[in-house]
């Protein structure tokens, strides 16, 4: 472990893992793909991709991989979720399956695909607090949002959505960081490097 470049995982059992590690790099992150047990012992912090949260969360099963991963959270390791990796970051989960774990990191309720159907996908230009004034490009695609959060979580980020109100889309809790949202597909790494600066403060 080197703190300028730390050793980030990006959780590979499904998803757009692809994308995060380029985005990592490019922050100067030393970035690996975590699919079994050994691979997530050496990384510093961890990022949950976008994808499907109830597939991810059945993989993470499968895979022995839910206690682990949980361990390293409650340990104190920097994790940030990005959309169905949000969900899984999430106390309370809203329109998920009955049998769907999640790890509880972020006192917050989130809820599934929450944007609804006419608006499946969209983009939008949010300033994000902690990213500065410049707005972030971001990108919802079937997204959850963050119906309620404790005292202890920072909100960072709010989008208008059709039904008219304002509604969560970016959150910190201690070390986890999640976002509606997906950076990695945009060119604006700040997410990411914000979320490495997190790691490289955690292991200074
Ligand atoms: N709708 C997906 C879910 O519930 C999340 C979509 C995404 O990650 N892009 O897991």
């Amino acid at each position: 472990m080197s703190a300028d470049a730390p050793t980030v995982g990006v959780l590979a059992l499904q998803g757009d893992v692809a994308e995060h590690v380029r985005h990592l790099e490019s922050v100067g992150a030393r970035a690996v793909a975590v699919r079994r047990r050994s691979e997530l012992d050496g990384v510093d912090g961890l990022i949950l991709p976008g994808g499907e949260s109830t597939a991810m969360s059945r993989l993470l099963d499968v895979y022995d991989m839910y206690e682990p991963v949980a361990e390293r959270i409650s340990g104190g390791m920097p994790v940030y979720g990005s959309c169905a990796g949000m969900i899984l970051l999430a106390s309370v989960v809203l329109d998920t399956r009955a049998d769907a774990t999640w790890f509880s990191a972020i006192d917050m309720t989130v809820r599934r695909n929450a944007f609804g159907r006419q608006v499946d996908s969209f983009e939008a230009d949010l300033v994000v607090d902690a990213l500065g004034a410049d707005p972030v490009r971001t990108v919802f695609i079937r997204a959850p949002w963050v119906e309620t959060v404790g005292p202890d979580v920072e909100v960072l980020a709010r989008v208008r959505a059709s039904d008219g109100h304002d509604h969560v889309v970016a959150v910190r809790q201690g070390n986890a960081l999640a976002t509606s949202f997906h950076p990695e597909v945009t060119d604006d790494v700040r997410v990411h490097r914000y979320f490495v600066d997190m790691v490289r403060q955690s292991t200074s």
